[in-house]
């Protein structure tokens, strides 16, 4: 693996994103590697407990719109596909490894952690969100101005369930950040702590946890989740990855592309998110 750590520590494993100087930016080799190692670590028996951080000064990017990058991706051939198939090529890339990762990494049968520094942004939140609990170091900042692009935000719609409906709305609407502290306040992350105590904030929570019995996790996770769906988060998370893919087709229809910046205006408006 190139883009993935992974690691055991006692009952905890430990899944670090490695493309520090690309600030963690996902592409899709990386989003493999980490479906990969979260794989790896539900069927190791002995770990209990899941963390997720990232190596660098930023959590993560969001997806790795660099034009030099983003023209060698897979994705990039569902441009030439629109015209015969609609949206359809796109549509399913983007319901199995956006929207599908991260649905499924909400209900991994074991509890996750992440511990998020620096920048959380668009996708990055895609990653955090999906984990049962957010640590956030005092530099954390989380946005998705995914807006400027001409989309109303990312593929999984969490932004109303972590934020509640009003700040989603703002948030949303401006394309603008939070800090750890904000975040904290709206029950979006569990704790804030010195940037340099993240890690060891991260590893301690979880050998906690990792005491515990763990089909009592599970249950109590499942507990949690299944309240959650009750309340209707998985029928409209499903019914808003629809609404972003009708933004893609929007897009297209008004200019030939799925975003309705060039990918250079793109680039620049993420940097800008930081
Ligand atoms: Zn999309």
């Amino acid at each position: 693996m190139s883009f993935i750590e992974y690691e055991t520590i006692d009952r905890v494993a430990v899944i670090t994103l490695n493309r520090p100087e690309r600030r963690n930016a996902q592409n899709a080799a990386l989003l493999k590697e980490l479906d990969e190692a979260f794989d790896r670590a539900v069927d190791d028996d002995d770990v209990r407990v899941i963390v997720l951080k990232a190596n660098g000064k930023h959590f993560s990017a969001g997806h790795d719109i660099d034009p030099d990058v983003f023209n060698s991706e897979p994705w990039q051939s569902m441009f030439s596909d629109v015209d015969q198939n609609g949206m359809l090529k796109l549509y399913k890339w983007e319901l199995k490894h956006f929207f599908g990762y991260s649905r499924k990494w909400r209900d991994l049968p074991k509890p996750t952690i992440a511990a998020v520094q620096g920048a959380c942004i668009a996708a990055g939140l895609m990653l955090a969100w999906p984990c049962d609990l957010i640590i956030a170091a005092e530099d954390a900042r989380f946005s998705d101005p995914v807006i400027r692009m001409g989309i109303g935000g990312v593929e999984y719609h969490g932004h109303t369930w972590e934020f509640g409906a009003r700040k989603a709305k703002e948030l949303l609407f401006t394309g603008g950040a939070i800090d750890a502290y904000e975040a904290h306040r709206l029950g979006m992350v569990n704790r804030v702590v010195p940037r340099d105590q993240l890690e060891s904030a991260a590893l301690t929570l979880a050998a906690e946890i990792s005491q515990m019995h763990p089909h009592a996790l599970l249950m109590a996770k499942r507990a949690v989740n299944q309240t959650l769906d009750a309340q209707g988060m998985s029928n409209a998370l499903q019914t808003t990855f629809d609404t972003h893919s009708l933004g893609h087709a929007n897009a297209w229809a008004i200019c030939g592309q799925i975003v309705t910046v060039g990918l250079d205006e793109m680039a620049a408006a993420n940097k800008k998110g930081q």
